[in-house]
């Protein structure tokens, strides 16, 4: 240890034969979010583009909060982006099989390492350096409201007259904390995000590395686990700014057993992600968005407690407290029933909403972070994970929060749908997405699923809304519901009007006398033979294209608006579409006798 402030920096990168080692450190409360991902994948990034590995660790030491069901849904969540970890916990999903411990610095569960802590709060104990402290809660309350009357904030320091040897005996029997000597002299971090800060010591306290449980803090988790993984680059949210002098004082202050000291990471801290009105974008989003919802509508607790399931007097308090949350299974039942979506906060909503990871990690790479000049490469903002890997520098990371702007994610997420996907490999994401979502898409187009996804492309935005435009082919011919404007524009107007078209098309295409010469045959019945038997038709009778396609679209849909006509009508196959246009002429017949 130094006196020198300056000396005292985290800059001190370990070189020589170390790898590089970057790492991702999630603690398993709840779902992903994306500002986490958005960690990950920048964490994932560096270490590519340092040559370096990627590491996951899982900090599950709250036993109170972390859920092991919210862990693994963490590591599918990261799977699923393609952020994969070179060392930590095992995991196989479709998108591959990561993790592993090569280097030997497992266990990645922070449970699972009480043994390792316990040896370094030992070393610290017996250097003078850590000591146990019994303050009840409402001692620590009272030192806080004494030191807000004096005006001064409350830090806590060792009790005058404090005696450690019978405090350690006191330790044996009593239930207690261990608090760090945290050393009273600033501490200067160099930030490759934020430049360099300078801590000084007046806010310094002895805060507690161990819990009363016997569980470490997370500062004290942190650091050690940093060290013994070999982690030689700590890029992580701005929230955890203020907790890296803490962090700095312990990595000065523990050593290993040869005595040589820990090492300082560097430091790289990631501005916030916040909504388009600059709050904080976080999980309370859903419940303000619930809550708005329901005062929209006047409804009451009791009838919502109704509609979700949950007590009455728990709806009550929720809806008053501004900060409580509901469990999301709760919110989507309330969303639903009050006719509204919930924010997409989470990666696991993005999932669900029909996004594709390769389309999220290119928004979550722009936020905060870009790739500066582009040279001749067009279109700068689009790239996947090779370019990102080649071209991510912390250096570039923005230092002001970055807006989530979810219009910019949706038209990434189309473009890439529309404009960068095979029909092959937009057939494949659906499909993976529906077997998990929307089974019943799969079931009903089964067979026809190329086809089903060649039709939807074109206008899909999303994975989820793929489907819509093809309602018409997943129900039967006698649920269509013809659309009054048109029927009128499609089958009533113009001379030859729809109608006549149409009876002529199923003479001459579908019926009986169909062209010999060119007969649509239920094996043939694909677009293309499709469009050009349709082409032929118009050409014999003098037709354009729009004649014929807009009595049929009415016929096969309902509507005048459907994927490409050839599509269409393939989607509902030669017996669906003679079926469909016989009910349509005489649906209308009459109309037209009538009109
Ligand atoms: N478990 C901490 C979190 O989820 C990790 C903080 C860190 O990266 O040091 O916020």
């Amino acid at each position: 240890m130094t006196d020198d402030p300056a000396a005292q920096t985290a800059t001190e990168t370990p070189t020589g034969q170390d790898p590089i080692v970057t790492r991702f450190a999630p603690s398993p409360t709840g779902h992903l979010h994306v500002g986490g991902a958005r960690t990950a994948l920048f964490c994932w990034a560096l270490a590519k583009k340092l040559g370096g590995r990627f590491l996951l660790r899982v900090e599950d030491t709250d036993q109170k909060r972390s859920r092991d069901e919210a862990a693994r849904g963490i590591l599918d969540d990261l799977a699923w982006l393609g952020i994969g970890w070179d060392d930590g916990p095992e995991h196989q999903s479709p998108a591959g099989a990561f993790g592993g411990d090569e280097r030997s610095v497992g266990p990645f569960y922070q449970s699972q390492r009480e043994t390792l802590y316990q040896t370094f709060f030992d070393r610290l104990l017996e250097r003078g350096l850590a000591y146990p402290a019994f303050d009840t809660p409402e001692e620590l309350a009272a030192m806080r409201d004494a030191a807000q009357k004096d005006k001064r904030t409350f830090r806590y320091t060792q009790p005058e007259g404090y005696d450690l040897e019978s405090a350690l005996e006191r330790a044996k029997t009593e239930e207690h904390v261990l608090r760090f000597r945290m050393p009273d002299e600033p501490v200067v971090v160099r930030d490759l995000v934020l430049g360099e800060i300078t801590f000084t010591s007046e806010h310094f306290d002895h805060f507690v590395i161990r819990k009363k449980d016997g569980f470490p803090t997370y500062h004290f988790a942190v650091v050690v686990d940093d060290e013994l993984m070999g982690v030689t680059h700590v890029l992580r949210g701005q929230e955890h700014l203020n907790n890296t002098p803490k962090h700095v004082g312990l990595m000065r202050a523990l050593t290993h057993e040869d005595g040589t000291p820990f090492r300082v990471p560097a430091f790289a801290h990631v501005p916030l992600i916040s909504n388009a009105d600059g709050t904080k974008m976080s999980k309370r989003d859903k419940d303000k968005a619930v809550k708005k919802a329901a005062r929209d509508a006047k409804r009451e607790p009791a009838d919502l407690a109704a509609a979700c399931g949950l007590p009455e007097g728990h709806l009550a308090s929720w809806f008053k407290d501004k900060s409580a949350q509901l469990e999301l299974t709760a919110l989507e039942k309330l969303g639903d029933d009050l006719g509204i979506e919930l924010p997409e906060i989470e990666v696991d909503d993005f999932r669900r909403a029909g996004y594709l990871p390769e389309v999220v990690n290119n928004f979550l790479a722009l936020l905060g972070w870009n790739p500066g000049d582009l040279g001749e490469r067009e279109d700068g903002e689009r790239f996947g994970m090779a370019f990102l890997a080649e071209r991510f520098e912390p250096g570039r990371i923005g230092k002001s929060n970055s807006k989530f702007d979810r219009e910019k994610l949706l038209s990434f997420n189309a473009d890439t749908i529309q404009h960068r996907m095979t029909d092959g490999g937009f057939a494949d994401a659906w499909r993976g997405w529906c077997k998990q979502n929307d089974p019943g898409v799969l079931e009903d187009f089964g067979g026809r699923w190329l086809l089903a996804a060649r039709a939807a492309r074109p206008r899909a935005k999303t994975l989820r809304d793929a489907a819509d435009p093809l309602r018409f082919a997943r129900i039967d011919a006698t649920r269509i519901e013809y659309d009054e404007k048109a029927v009128k524009k499609g089958l009533l107007k113009g001379e030859p009007n729809g109608l006549e078209v149409l009876s002529r098309f199923e003479a001459e295409v579908l019926g009986a006398g169909a062209a010999e010469s060119d007969p649509l045959t239920p094996d043939r019945f694909e677009p293309e033979t499709i469009d050009a038997r349709i082409r032929s038709f118009c050409e014999s009778h003098g037709l354009g294209l729009g004649k014929v396609a807009a009595p049929l679209r009415v016929a096969i849909t309902g509507t005048q608006v459907s994927p490409g006509l050839g599509e269409t009508l393939a989607l509902v196959g030669l017996d669906g579409v003679r079926e469909r246009v016989r009910r349509c002429l005489k649906t209308h017949r009459t109309r037209d006798d009538s009109a």
